[in-house]
């Protein structure tokens, strides 16, 4: 799940954890056979099967002057193996809703292409779904995914653990700079951050082997400053990271340099990432198979998210309106 222009993520509803409790709260009920229900990227629906969903709808998650059609459907579909990612599965299957605008179904043949590209290269089949007309483009994506033991999910970090990404951040957020003010995008680099943007790359290689080693582990879908407290609260610890530790590509400071922000900020803030982040014994970072970059550490205490580095000092909050919004389209 994740956004760029605003509403993805329940980003503009002002706390989307405390609605999703109060939501949980109203379905609460009998679930034979369901071990973890709401609270990660995931529920574990049987002990080898994971099942999420997740929407994009146009204005909100894309622009149609931002991206194609394909763009659209590959990501809808990427984001949801992103959060399957986040689990340690492997996708089995889709089901696809979509809703066309006053019945114009004409742009669903490339948002298919595009899904089924996103689909085949993951090995994800998709076996179904429904079309309805409505006042704007939405993609409603479903996705099943196969486990090989029970996922570390978000409330396994402890004291001692450090905190840990896989790949790079804020490239999205860069990406997104770039759509905004054309003259960003002569800068080198930039034209793949915008492609990181418009086609992200779910890490489900990753995700399987972070499963059996990690303490915790989700995805960065909003930004480290909004997903790492995720973790803070569901496992009861205090967590310390370092602005400066986050891996930051050239452009990604370049972009920011212009837009006035310091680069670990924006890689904080700018969300849709799609990385993963795990809480892990630091003895296992090296060798357990996958490159990471460690960014902070796990410590008895509060639950809550501390900031060091530079641009911490002035909070993370009143950056997260330049990085995550866009004027309406
Ligand atoms: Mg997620």
């Amino acid at each position: 799940m994740a956004d760029g222009l605003g509403w993805g993520e329940g980003t503009a509803h002002p706390d989307e954890d405390a609605l999703v409790a109060h939501l949980a709260a109203l379905v609460d009920g009998p679930a034979p056979g369901v071990l973890r229900g709401i609270g990660d990227d995931a529920a574990l629906i049987a002990p080898d099967l994971v099942w999420t969903v997740d929407t994009q709808v146009e204005g909100s998650h894309f622009r149609r002057d931002w991206s194609s059609p394909a763009d659209v459907g590959w990501k809808a579909l990427a984001v949801n193996l992103s959060d399957l990612a986040a689990m340690g599965a492997q996708p089995v299957a889709a089901l696809v809703s979509a809703i066309v605008p006053d019945g114009d179904a004409s742009d669903l043949e490339p948002i298919y292409a595009g899904l089924g590209a996103c689909a085949r290269t993951y090995g994800c089949a998709v076996v179904g779904g429904d079309v309805a007309s409505g006042p704007g483009l939405a993609l409603s994506i479903g996705v099943l995914g196969r486990i090989a033991a029970p996922p570390p999910g978000r409330d396994g970090a402890r004291p001692g653990d450090v905190i840990a990404v896989t790949g790079a951040l804020g490239e999205s957020a860069a990406g997104l700079a770039a759509l905004r003010d054309p003259a960003l995008q002569g800068l080198g680099g930039v034209e793949g951050c915008i492609a990181h943007l418009r086609r992200p790359h779910p890490r489900l290689a990753e995700g399987a082997v972070l499963a059996r080693v990690a303490h915790a582990l989700m995805d960065v879908s909003d930004g480290l400053a909004r997903d790492l407290p995720r973790i803070a609260r569901r496992s009861g610890v205090a967590i310390t990271a370092d602005l400066d530790t986050l891996p930051v590509h050239v452009p990604v400071r370049d972009v920011a340099h212009r837009l006035g922000v310091e680069p670990g900020v924006l890689a904080a803030t700018g969300g849709e990432d799609y990385e993963l982040v795990v809480a892990i014994d630091p003895a296992d970072v090296a060798g357990c198979g996958v490159p990471l970059t460690v960014i902070g550490e796990v410590l008895a205490g509060a639950a809550g998210v501390v900031w060091r580095g530079t641009g911490a000092e002035a909070g993370l909050a009143g950056w997260d309106h330049l990085a995550r919004r866009a004027p309406n389209p």
